[in-house]
């Protein structure tokens, strides 16, 4: 190629980035130290409540106050208003006009897991289970044979409360769903991969001593979960009790550029976007980060992003600063952080080369999700994408674009719709992942650091 054809080439044609190829030493360091900040989080935030939980003591221990609706609100202030403890809304007062809108970050804090059903305990065979229902989109046979805890609350009778959290101790106990050895699974391996395990067969293993000394297995557990918790079976009922991986996140890979962890999808989002607004100093425009729950089921219900808490909030803010809440929303801007399909050579044909999003290309910006004909998305305008695009380059965040898999291989959504439909500019923007929604799923330190400085650059 002559000289002249290059120089063309380099100034026309798009040309993709690896973060590597401009880190700096510097930025190399921060970005370890980041990493190991962010591998802690999400070892102790495996639930929604656990996230709010964490979230809140480090709000807390930045200067961050606890609101409620009606409290008073001044500029400069930060606060954070706890949703049943299940999501959360971190904000902090810009010295801007309110009614040039709020920089509003959204990520989710719930993921794919195992919930207990409400009368959960029995045994067969000797053994003690739990019967579960699982909780968003997994791929059944993944959860069989790996490690689980348990996680969640229990409200008793006389609504005193317990914290249950075991598995996670290396003392603790663990549990196991079982899985059929192949010598005997000559029909198991003729049924398709999502037949195999079928939901009724997710029981967690969970004992398998008699009580003494030849009672049931079940009135041991009974009686281990009475000494314990001080709990009685029926208490179960009301109760919000999870099986998730058991597994600590780890480095993958020689070069230890990747993370291997549960629940990526999304607190690799989330914690990125609660540090930008927890190291926010005292920014012109007002920013709002909230951490919402049950986006895997479709962001219904109270805790969800459709929920009108979130414009209540809005409207709040808005009258403590005699401002015009619907002029604020209209100018508000909002990045729905949340993660994306990374391209994976080895299932390359579910990909469309081009417009994938690759491991260590940086954090990426999703115009659109949906499904079929863009089914269930909000689209992102060329306006709003110009925007996020020259915030980026202006800031030097290693951005790249990405479409969820090839037109018509499936599709999924995240809470940009329903931002969008409270009349909100938003796009998506979030670490790739590889293997999501499996009990161990895979980022890139890259991707994570890159999408730090994104959420950095919006909340400043
Ligand atoms: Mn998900
Ligand atoms: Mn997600």
């Amino acid at each position: 190629m002559s000289e002249k054809i290059a120089n063309i080439k380099d100034e026309l044609a798009f040309k993709r980035k690896n973060v590597y190829h401009s880190l700096t030493d510097d930025q190399k360091g921060e970005m370890e130290i980041f990493s190991e900040k962010y591998k802690s989080f999400l070892d102790k935030s495996k639930t929604e409540r656990e996230s709010v939980k964490n979230a809140v003591n480090l709000a807390e221990e930045n200067g961050f106050k606890k609101y409620n609706f009606g409290d008073e609100l001044v500029a400069g202030g930060k606060y954070y208003y706890s949703n049943r403890g299940k999501s959360i809304f971190l904000f902090v007062i810009g010295f801007k006009d309110l009614e040039e809108g709020i920089n509003i970050s959204i990520a989710h804090i719930d993921s794919p897991k195992l919930d207990l059903k409400q009368h959960p305990l029995y045994d067969a065979g000797n053994m003690a289970f739990f019967k579960t229902h699982y909780y968003g989109g997994i791929k059944k046979y993944q959860w069989t044979a790996i490690p689980l805890a348990i996680h969640g609350k229990i409200v008793k009778s006389d609504l005193s409360e317990v914290e249950i959290c075991i598995g996670e101790d290396e003392s603790d106990p663990v549990f196991y769903i079982n899985d059929l050895l192949p010598h005997l699974a000559k029909d198991l391996h003729s049924q398709s991969l999502g037949e195999g395990i079928s939901g009724e067969r997710l029981n967690v293993l969970i004992g398998s001593e008699p009580f003494s000394p030849e009672g049931e297995i079940k009135l041991n557990i009974l009686k281990i979960l009475n000494e314990k918790y001080g709990i009685k079976e029926f208490d179960f009922v009301s109760s919000e009790l999870s099986a998730v991986p058991a597994f600590k996140s780890r480095d993958i890979g020689f070069d230890r550029s990747l993370i291997g962890g549960y629940g990526h999808d999304d607190r690799v989002c989330a914690f990125p976007a609660l540090m930008s607004i927890i190291e926010a100093e005292s920014p012109e425009n007002t920013l709002m980060v909230v951490l919402a729950d049950k986006e895997e089921t479709g962001s219904g219900g109270s805790t969800g992003m459709q929920s009108n808490v979130f414009s209540d909030l809005i409207y709040e803010i808005s009258d403590a600063f005699k401002s015009n809440p619907r002029k604020v929303i209209a100018n508000s801007k909002c990045l729905s952080a949340d993660v994306n399909a990374c391209f994976d050579p080895n299932f390359s044909e579910v990909y469309e080369g081009l417009n994938s999003c690759y491991l260590n290309e940086g954090v990426v910006m999703t115009k659109y999700t949906g499904s079929r004909g863009k089914s269930g998305t909000s689209d992102a305008s060329a306006e709003f994408v110009g925007y996020v695009r020259k915030l980026f380059d202006d800031n030097g965040v290693v951005w790249q674009t990405g479409e969820l898999g090839k037109v018509d291989q499936g599709g999924g959504g995240t809470v940009a719709i329903f931002v969008a439909n409270k009349n909100i500019d938003v796009v998506d923007l979030g670490v790739p992942v590889i293997s999501m929604h499996s009990p161990y799923e895979i980022i890139s330190k890259a991707d994570l650091y890159m999408t730090y400085k994104a959420f950095k650059a919006f909340n400043k």
